[in-house]
């Protein structure tokens, strides 16, 4: 029988920091604990990443007898019973993969009420015999994980799960909990009433990620686009989703004939295969995995740092569960979409094989939308979540393109007049690849065909290549002055404004389009440059390396996924922090009492030993200041966890502004020189200089005039244009032929990042 119990706040707190070792709830995690604890129904609808698993496990910790938890995949479920275990609650799982002996074991716990959590599969509940079984513990309540599973509305419907809606009719009395990341309503609606769920207390959590960063980029020449990016981001976990099979085995050789670790995903390879590609994912084995969707919910990996999408998703609530999947961890991540037109079409084949007309009307108008989102020129997270029912009412949402580019507008107003008048000429009927051609004055069939070579502004833009006529192109659609009537037959019209232009009465201005890139280098140089996407909280990248690699040590001495033993966030939070002490390495984020137990020496040896062998990075780092800075409450708002990464506020107070790297700001601020730093702080110029860096990164205002003459930069940029390379400096530096040395070269690069040989995009 359910009794309620009463549970203070103090109890919840003192689990919620030994067990998971985290200092405050995420948002709506906490009222959800203590409708559970008073032994209601409850629906939960948080994204992912929102912190669901944590709703039920602490209270099942607290409760007595034990929380039956339905999870869809055996993969999952192990996971979780290993995440569980590791941070000392009392978890397992009974399926088709587990030994006699082990069942014996979990059933004698059962009896016993030793544990915390069970986790089943959802068939279970199919076998009149494993319900009699269950009617004889003490249970103290369902959680039914993954609830969208349960309806045909829903993207992932499981037959399996309809059989759940006999718990509330065979457990009259226990308390049923659900919860999911699915977004629309028809199918939440559906969710509540299948599970019959008793007056539950209702929660829907806002889908803004904030840690996400959402960019969609022109694509041109996918593969060294991919390239260019991964090479900014070497050595993350991230996938890259492609929309065949083909592609992904193509996409997935490509990067590994360029040595980059990547595996292929997709329904097409056994299971064998598919599973062991999971694991080496999971396992920080691989870094890369090129899927098609088919690569979805099994993975709760919390260190996805960024998602691909190389191809054009098909419509706009995949595309948000997919990039969903980076930044579990709440550790800035990046979404990137390359759009490219001619995807559209490729899109309408799939959608004309499919069989009913009503259903085919309802991908197309998706398709639609999920193009419009692509093109259009407003914030990303706005739209997103606008197509959630959601309004985000913050002028600039700091982690978009749309947003963060919105300032480096450029007069394009002559090419704009080309290409309307292009349009004018052609009658406003055809495409934007046909405008282009004509702009650049190729030799095409449909341009024989239609006379177009003819025209007056025929060739007009043949200085520029077609890429960028593109770009102009989009820049005209994104602001709307032509107009596209239906997404999926670009047509390109004119509207008043366009008039208005065309006759020089209004200015255009643009996003600066890429310059011209053919050579490949050239291209890797402006993507690898840093687009500039997220603030990571800085932390030192030489112990983060350290630390990542006890963790892979350590998981795999124990089988288990690295991110189960500490979360990316934890690492950052040891490699700014430097904890050298048990009482300081308790302090961190993600480490509860058990994880203290079974890791914290080995870090801590590894810790201090970096800081012996590495003492000018322990300086650099050592005033940085944990607890007051970054604590997550249950009442902050999205825009103000936003805010901890835009530019500005890296530099503003609370967040951190003890850094060493700011004292070093405000001595320059003074105008005072390098080497008078280097004596006032007794730190080494490599150290001020990677100051300076971090300086320049996070948009602190830094006058070139305290380091160079104006001729002396115009060389060094010479050099480096010569090398065609500015993430790394040897070159420029054996450009020069013994003029330039390394330091001097570093200390440019900071200025020519913001100058315009690297900031084409
Ligand atoms: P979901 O199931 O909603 O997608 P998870 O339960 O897998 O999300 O949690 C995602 C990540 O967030 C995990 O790494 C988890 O440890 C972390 N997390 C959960 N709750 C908190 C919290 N209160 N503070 C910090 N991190 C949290
Ligand atoms: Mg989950």
């Amino acid at each position: 029988m359910f009794s309620v119990q009463h549970y203070n706040s103090e109890q919840i707190y003192s689990i919620l920091s030994s067990i998971f070792g985290f200092r405050s709830f995420r948002p709506h995690q906490e009222e959800i604990v203590q409708a559970i604890l008073k032994g209601r129904d409850v629906f939960a609808v948080m994204p992912t990443g929102g912190g669901k698993s944590l709703c039920y496990q602490l209270p099942a910790r607290l409760m007595q007898g034990v929380c039956v938890v339905v999870s869809p995949l055996i993969s999952l479920m192990k996971d979780q019973v290993d995440a569980a275990r590791i941070n000392g609650l009392s978890a397992a799982t009974l399926n088709s993969t587990i030994s006699a002996e082990e069942k014996n074991a979990i059933g004698v716990a059962l009896r016993q009420n030793r544990l915390d959590l069970l986790y089943i599969s959802p068939e279970r509940f199919n076998s009149e015999y494993f319900i009699s079984r269950l009617k004889t513990l003490r249970i103290s309540f369902f959680a039914v994980d993954e609830a969208h599973c349960i309806s045909e509305w829903g993207h992932d419907f499981r037959p399996d799960y309809l059989g759940l809606s006999k718990i509330v009719h065979e457990f009259p009395s226990i308390p049923v909990t659900a919860f999911t990341a699915t977004a629309t309503p028809r199918v939440t609606d559906d969710i509540v009433m299948r599970l019959c769920l008793r007056n539950p207390h209702l929660t829907r959590a806002s889908f803004n990620r904030p840690n996400l960063f959402y960019r969609v980029m022109m694509k041109q020449e996918l593969d060294v686009q991919l390239r260019s990016f991964l090479a900014g981001h070497n050595g993350e976990s991230g996938i890259i989703y492609r929309n065949s099979r083909k592609k992904v085995e193509a996409t997935a050789e490509m990067l590994q004939a360029y040595g980059i670790s990547a595996k292929p995903y997709h329904a097409g390879m056994s299971d064998v295969d598919r599973h062991a590609a999971q694991e080496a994912f999971s396992r920080d084995e691989c870094s890369i995995i090129v899927a098609t969707i088919a690569f979805g919910m099994g993975i709760d990996k919390s260190n996805v740092r960024f998602v691909i999408h190389a191809d054009l998703p098909k419509n706009i609530e995949g595309y948000y569960q997919e990039t969903g999947r980076a930044g579990r961890d709440g550790e800035p991540a990046e979404c990137l979409l390359f759009f490219g037109r001619q995807d559209i079409a490729q899109q309408l084949r799939f959608v004309d094989e499919i069989e009913t007309e009503h259903a085919r009307n309802i991908a197309k108008e998706q398709l639609r939308q999920m193009v419009r989102f692509a093109e259009q020129n407003n914030c990303r997270r706005v739209a997103l979540l606008k197509y959630f029912g959601e309004t985000f009412s913050a002028q600039n949402c700091n982690s978009c393109d749309i947003c963060v580019d919105s300032q480096k507008l450029e007069e394009a107003t002559i090419p704009a007049q080309k290409i309307l008048s292009a349009i004018y000429r052609t009658k406003e009927s055809f495409g934007a690849i046909h405008l282009a051609d004509i702009l650049v004055g190729a030799n095409t069939e449909k341009i024989r065909q239609f006379g177009h070579d003819r025209l007056p502004t025929y060739g007009v833009g043949k200085d520029k290549p077609k890429n960028y006529w593109r770009a102009v192109i989009d820049a005209l659609i994104a602001q709307k002055i032509v107009v596209i009537e239906d997404p999926l037959r670009p047509i390109l019209k004119l509207t008043e404004e366009a008039l208005l232009i065309l006759r020089s009465q209004k200015k255009f201005l643009m996003r600066k389009p890429p310059e011209h890139i053919s050579v490949e280098n050239k291209i890797n140089r402006i993507l690898n440059t840093k687009i500039p996407s997220y603030e990571v909280k800085p932390f030192s990248e030489l112990l983060f390396a350290k630390l990542r690699e006890l963790r892979t040590e350590l998981a795999r001495a124990e089988n288990v996924p690295p991110y189960i033993v500490f979360s990316d966030r934890t690492l950052h939070e040891i490699a700014r922090y430097f904890p050298r002490n048990a009482e300081a390495f308790q302090q961190i984020h993600g480490v509860g009492r058990n994880k203290y137990a079974s890791y914290g020496q080995q870090f801590l040896e590894v810790i201090n030993k970096f800081c012996e062998q590495n003492p000018d990075e322990v300086k650099s780092w050592q005033h940085q200041q944990p607890f007051e800075q970054n604590c997550e409450t249950s009442s902050q708002s999205s825009q103000s966890s936003q805010l901890s990464r835009s530019s500005q506020s890296v530099l503003s107070p609370p967040t951190i502004q003890s850094a060493s790297f700011l004292e070093t700001y405000r001595l320059f601020q003074q105008g005072k020189t390098i080497d008078e730093i280097v004596t006032e702080r007794q730190l080494t110029r490599g150290t001020i200089i990677s100051h300076l860096e971090k300086l320049g990164e996070s948009g602190a205002e830094l006058s070139v005039d305290l380091f160079f003459v104006p001729e002396r930069l115009a060389q060094i940029k010479e050099w480096f244009r010569a090398s065609g390379e500015t993430l790394f400096l040897k070159p420029a530096v054996e450009a020069s032929g013994g003029k330039l040395d390394f330091e001097e070269a570093r200390l440019a690069r900071i200025f020519l990042r913001k100058s315009s040989l690297v900031n084409q995009e």
